[in-house]
């Protein structure tokens, strides 16, 4: 394909480099609202198909157990355990495109932090029984939140931790809770980010990328959404890392603004 090139050229630099051609705004914009578009439609036609396999697989299922056949367990399970992965990247990109129009809906229910961060460890350590996964603390504490919500941004966390540990580094997480605030740090001795790429890893679909990282497969979506809605419950989203050493994230939500104000 030929390349197109849409806009007005603004900016002639170095000769000896070639010619920038810079995109003016409005033609930017225009190219921004069509890729959100495009996000938006793609992820809403893969999931509808999806969805008609997923329910066409478990009445297989309980077709051939009424009859009194035998089920292939292993073939559903991997078929489903596959069709979980697809499902996740579509919510994916179903709650990018909805941050994007500003659409990202949050319930509010009590929620019991201990616990729910233990279920998620609970269910992360039995999908990857190579890593050890260590908790330290407690914060005996419910919040006024949204339980899936939340559990997105401890299950991205901890899933990265894991994901970017490939010789299945311990990773250890520790909780904290003060009158004010409850603090999540997940820390892993894994890959590490180089320091300038820190800050741009919560942009959407930014990858770090050393091809390290990049053999690991991933779309650059988890953080994003993490950030969204940690922002959403007033808290903070940090990280400290070094390449080779391993990294540590940091979560502070502040008890009252997401018991009060932000649900
Ligand atoms: P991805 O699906 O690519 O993992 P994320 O948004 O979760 O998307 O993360 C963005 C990028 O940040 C990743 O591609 C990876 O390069 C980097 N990253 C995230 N967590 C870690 C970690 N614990 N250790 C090293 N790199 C990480």
């Amino acid at each position: 394909h030929l390349p197109v090139i849409v806009g007005r050229v603004t900016l002639p630099c170095n000769p000896s480099q070639g010619i920038a051609f810079v995109l003016d705004n409005t033609a930017r914009k225009e190219l921004e609202r069509r890729k959100d578009d495009f996000i938006n439609m793609a992820s809403h036609e893969l999931g509808n198909p999806l969805t008609a396999v997923k329910m066409q697989l478990s009445l297989m299922r309980r077709q051939l157990t009424r009859q009194g056949l035998q089920v292939p367990v292993s073939a559903f399970s991997l078929m489903e355990t596959q069709l979980n992965i697809i499902s996740r990247l579509i919510d994916e990109l179903l709650d990018v495109s909805r941050i994007q129009n500003g659409k990202l809906e949050y319930r509010r229910e009590m929620v019991d932090i201990d616990e729910l961060l233990h279920e998620i460890i609970d269910t992360l350590q039995q999908i990857n029984p190579d890593h050890t996964i260590r908790v330290s603390g407690t914060a005996t504490i419910r919040l006024m939140s949204d339980r899936d919500r939340l559990g997105q941004v401890f299950t991205n966390l901890i899933s990265n931790a894991i994901k970017y540990s490939p010789n299945a580094e311990t990773v250890e997480i520790d909780l904290d809770a003060s009158s004010e605030t409850i603090t999540i740090r997940v820390h892993d001795h894994g890959l590490g980010i180089p320091r300038e790429q820190c800050d741009k890893i919560f942009e959407r679909f930014y990858r770090v990328s050393t091809l390290r990282q990049k053999s690991i497969p991933g779309l650059g979506m988890g953080l994003y959404i993490v950030a969204e809605i940690v922002k959403h419950y007033g808290g903070v989203i940090s990280v400290d890392s070094e390449i080779g050493k391993g990294s540590t994230f940091t979560v502070t939500l502040p008890i009252k603004d997401a018991s009060d104000s932000h649900c």
